[in-house]
């Protein structure tokens, strides 16, 4: 199928995209890599009379560091930061999972700040975000807001975006020498959405587990972090007893949806399995070289 005859903008400057989305509201869509929109309009799923293309913007562009975060511009691809010396040094965790996201050609093309606009419950990115204590930076004609990665992510392809707002850039706070991190997924074929993932984050100091943040994707309808989990294992040195405590309450706290291909029982299993290798992954982890100051 083709998609439906629809108008189609590439401002210069972020205040005219602003502007266009504020008079065309609902009968606009934002462009920026294109990888979900343009199936989802050859499909016909969606039909917007314009079509605001951003890859000529450039307040939207580019990755930097200020402030003790990690800057990363909306229209930065997945292969910019699979590259970027800066994400490896500041925030390894999104290095690792790179090369996760679909196939280079599709990585050549998509950008941060539409899978996180996206919101799919299967993504990396979103998942990445939640673990990182992330905010997404999110702009309209009436001024900016900061959205905290936890409050970001509403339900299936929801988010707390408004209608007539632009995620500009999304900001991470950069790793310490003390943190670790694990990326993990079990995916039918390299490349696939996962079908269970795992995205952890945690200080390690003398041993002990301190803020630990695990969030799952490819368990619901949105991106979660298993906090109860998290709280079993602060303050612990992993050992089986730790692990095994860890395994229990993720039994009881994530009750992941069934899909397609995996029963929600086979995908608790999967998500057992991804909790044990992050544990032992980020245990085994040497200290970081001590982050630079920003
Ligand atoms: C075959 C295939 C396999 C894939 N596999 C994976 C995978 O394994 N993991 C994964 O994470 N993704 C996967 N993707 C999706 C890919 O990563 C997309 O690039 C990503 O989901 C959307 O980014 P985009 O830049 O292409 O956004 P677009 O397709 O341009 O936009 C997506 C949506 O977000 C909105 N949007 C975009 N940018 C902004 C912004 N700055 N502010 C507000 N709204 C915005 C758009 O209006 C649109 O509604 C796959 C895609 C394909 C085609």
């Amino acid at each position: 199928m083709k998609a439906p005859a629809f108008s189609y903008a590439r401002p210069r400057q972020l205040a005219e995209v602003l502007s266009l989305l504020a008079q065309h509201g609902d009968e606009a869509r934002l462009l920026a890599g294109g990888q979900t929109l343009l199936a989802t309009l050859n499909m016909r799923l969606s039909e917007p009379a314009l079509l605001i293309d951003m890859q000529a913007v450039p307040e939207l562009k580019g990755l930097s560091v200020a402030n003790g975060c990690l800057r990363i511009g909306a229209l930065v691809t997945h292969s910019e930061i699979e590259a970027s010396a800066l994400v490896a040094q500041h925030a390894p965790l999104l290095s690792t999972a790179a090369p996760h996201i679909a196939h280079r050609a599709i990585r050549n093309l998509g950008t941060f700040g539409g899978s996180i606009a996206y919101g799919d419950p299967a993504a990396e990115w979103p998942a990445c975000l939640l673990a990182l204590d992330g905010v997404v930076i999110a702009r309209s004609l009436h001024g900016e807001r900061r959205i905290a990665a936890q409050d970001f992510f509403t339900g299936l392809y929801s988010t707390a975006l408004a209608a007539d707002e632009v995620i500009v850039a999304c900001e991470i706070p950069v790793a310490t020498s003390a943190h670790r991190f694990a990326f993990n997924e079990l995916a039918r074929r390299h490349g696939d959405y996962a079908v269970v993932g795992l995205a952890a984050a945690a200080r390690l100091q003398s041993g002990v587990f301190d803020q630990v943040r695990l969030a799952w994707l490819g368990v619901g309808s949105m991106p979660l972090r298993a906090s109860a989990t998290e709280q079993v294992l602060q303050g612990q040195p992993l050992s089986a007893a730790t692990m095994e405590r860890a395994s229990a309450a993720l039994r009881t706290e994530l009750q992941p949806e069934a899909d397609l291909t995996h029963s929600a029982a086979a995908k608790l299993h999967l998500a057992g399995v991804l909790l044990k290798r992050a544990l032992l992954s980020l245990e085994a982890q040497p200290a970081a070289p001590k982050a630079r100051a920003a």
